[in-house]
């Protein structure tokens, strides 16, 4: 699960990842508390909007939620970016979900961010990207299917991008 964060910098929307069990501040009075199963909670003490209504104390959020907090808004997603990392080795073999091959230490590898099963992405041994689908699951390969829709530069802030005058 991830959260969109608009960057006035490059003016595009940037993804944050967010891991189970680490809480996230949106501001000093409002916590994001991501929870195993793609399932995130939001936990507020001042007002805060969620999807045009002002949010409970405590509140699930779903996918695609608007957050706003403040001047800011944000959206949850419960997509999740697959990463190409070193592997690290896990004190026990790891084959690869697609060819079965063994995992070796510090060998380009794409961790599924839906079901967790590894797979090799070398040039060699591209198996991540091999087909449109992980190995073991639905998650699409090739990355992102959602993000929130652009902003565009207005005075005092930023609006959506279909919102024509
Ligand atoms: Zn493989
Ligand atoms: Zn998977």
């Amino acid at each position: 699960m991830m959260l969109w964060q608009w960057d006035n910098q490059t003016e595009q929307w940037q993804a944050i990842s967010l891991q189970p069990g680490k809480p996230f501040s949106l501001s000093p009075h409002a916590l994001l508390l991501p929870l195993a199963g793609e399932r995130c909670g939001l936990m507020v003490r001042e007002e805060v909007i969620v999807n045009g209504l002002p949010s409970l104390p405590l509140h699930m959020l779903v996918d695609r939620d608007e957050i706003r907090v403040g001047r800011e808004t944000v959206y949850f997603s419960t997509e999740s970016a697959a990463e190409i990392v070193l592997f690290a080795g896990q004190g026990k073999e790891i084959s690869c979900g697609r060819c079965k091959g063994k995992l070796k230490e510090e060998e380009a590898s794409i961790q599924c961010p839906r079901c967790q099963a590894w797979h090799h992405q070398t040039e060699a041994l591209p198996c991540w990207m091999y087909d449109a689908k992980c190995s073991s699951c639905e998650q699409p390969t090739a990355g992102i299917s959602w993000q929130p829709e652009s902003l565009r530069r207005r005075s005092g802030g930023w609006e959506y991008d279909d919102q024509k005058e």
